[in-house]
């Protein structure tokens, strides 16, 4: 069965915002809990559905790349592993499953003592992506708070302490009718610690949102569409935890010369008629800023390539180089003056039914006499 939009399945725009996805996700999880419907398995069905849209688009990472693969970026574990946590237990009741869902967003203390991760994207141009640059990539993201040295406490000096009621382990049992139910801890919201006397300036968290410029290194040869991974530039972990990393996104702007195919350089030439007929030396550009002569025999043709060994685009971890093809496109001359005029028509009277001067007018016009001879004996 097709999977439903996550964004049509909570009734949302696309661009909804955190709140806005909280609001329709608390409504129709109220409407659709199983608790209220007993019995009914479109009912459940549907409470499966709008908490697997949730648990992906209230995640910042999850929605974008939900926004860019769809349902794909979460198969066969997605996005380098991680992948979609399925399966919401419905055994601990309502109040349960909207502390899961509500609770700060913490569901189990290994996934909370690290820094998100934060993705960005930057612009190319292919002369760029061939000699590789260092561009600047700007990203709102979290840093460590400076007041309280990212412990998240008043106290520099007093690190967090270990949360009495986990134990440290963010999550805790209960027993619950026959089952026994994990769930995240109380006191500490899933961290394992907690801070007695929070920093004033970021709340206890240990950081604080910012806007942060990297540079980065893109190397030569990079693909459009290439993700680079900067580990440990995300977010900074909360209470000193480790970072997330940064994904950046590489994208190609379209040169108005060269066309790329990944190692090959493609240039359309365009000759005078008169050149291609002539034959003759063309000079060409080359995508690392030199130029090349490319011989062009008398009689060639539009559409005729020739190759220029290892003037093509950087390879990626490599010092070889592609090849550059030049691709020859013939220009029929246009706004002739008298003379030209002249000339051409002599050309053309001279030429007309000379066999040898172009022989493909020739042969296609041979074989239209055949098949028009061939309709009138068959008729
Ligand atoms: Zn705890
Ligand atoms: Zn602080």
């Amino acid at each position: 069965m097709a999977k439903l939009d996550y964004y049509a399945v909570l009734m949302v725009e696309r661009n909804a915002s955190a709140d806005d996805l909280k609001k329709a996700y608390r409504k129709l999880a109220m409407q659709y809990h199983p608790d209220r419907n007993p019995g009914d398995t479109k009912a459940e069905q549907k409470f499966k559905e709008i908490n697997e849209a949730y648990d992906v688009l209230k995640d910042d990472q999850k929605r974008g790349a939900y926004d860019r693969y769809g349902h794909a970026a979460f198969e066969n574990g997605g996005m380098g592993g991680g992948g979609f946590e399925g399966g919401f237990g419905f055994e601990g009741g309502l109040g349960d499953i909207f502390e899961q869902m509500f609770g700060g967003g913490r569901r189990g203390a290994d996934r909370s003592q690290t820094g998100s991760d934060i993705k960005a994207a930057v612009e190319i141009d292919l002369t760029q992506a061939f000699t590789g640059a260092k561009v600047n990539v700007r990203v709102a993201t979290r840093m460590s708070c400076d007041a309280c040295g990212g412990t998240g406490s008043a106290d520099k000096n007093a690190s967090a302490d270990v949360c009495g009621t986990c134990g440290g382990a963010g999550r805790v049992r209960a027993q619950q009718g026959f089952f026994v139910v994990e769930r995240t801890c109380p006191t500490c919201g899933g961290a394992g610690r907690v801070v007695r006397n929070p920093c004033r300036v970021c709340s206890g968290a240990g950081t604080v949102p910012r806007e942060r410029t990297l540079a980065v290194q893109i190397p030569a040869g990079v693909e459009d569409g290439t993700r680079i991974r900067l580990s440990g530039e995300g977010e900074a972990g909360p209470r000193g935890a480790a970072p997330g990393d940064l994904y950046v996104h590489v994208s190609i702007r379209p040169h108005p010369i060269f066309q790329r195919d990944g190692a090959n350089i493609f240039c359309r030439v365009p000759l005078r008629m008169s050149q291609a007929a002539l034959g003759g030396e063309v000079e060409v550009p080359a995508i690392d800023g030199s130029s090349a002569k490319v011989k062009i025999p008398a009689g060639t043709q539009s559409g005729d390539q020739f190759r220029l060994r290892g003037k093509g685009f950087s390879v990626l971890r490599s010092t070889q180089r592609g090849d550059m093809y030049i691709q020859v496109a013939v220009e029929t001359p246009q706004n002739l003056t008298k003379r030209q005029r002249e000339l051409l028509e002599a050309f053309e009277q001279e030429s007309a039914g000379q066999g040898s001067v172009s022989p493909e007018h020739e042969g296609f016009f041979a074989k239209v006499k055949d098949f028009l001879k061939g309709m009138a004996e068959g008729g």
